[in-house]
């Protein structure tokens, strides 16, 4: 099944983006402007803030569009 998403990720987690979900109210985009961009592409930059600014963000996302899950740690 096609749902559309977008995939992102850092060391520390994976966001995903649903843009069908999107009701495009721009909350993370005024809100934390340096990781959801809206006039670049890739419009997610996970190295534009520290990962627990950006976990709070995600957070407020009104539809869940936005969602993340932290990426398990690597063993040594
Ligand atoms: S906060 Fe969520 S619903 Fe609002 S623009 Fe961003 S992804 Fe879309």
């Amino acid at each position: 099944m096609d749902n559309n998403e977008n995939v992102f990720t850092n060391r520390e987690i994976t966001v995903t983006y649903a843009p069908r979900c999107c009701v495009n109210a721009g909350l993370c985009a005024n809100q934390l402007s340096n990781v959801f961009r809206s006039s670049v592409i890739p419009w997610i930059d996970l190295e534009g803030a520290q990962t627990d600014v950006i976990i709070k963000q995600i957070n407020k996302c009104p539809s869940g569009a936005l969602k993340y899950h932290l990426n398990k740690k690597e063993v040594a």
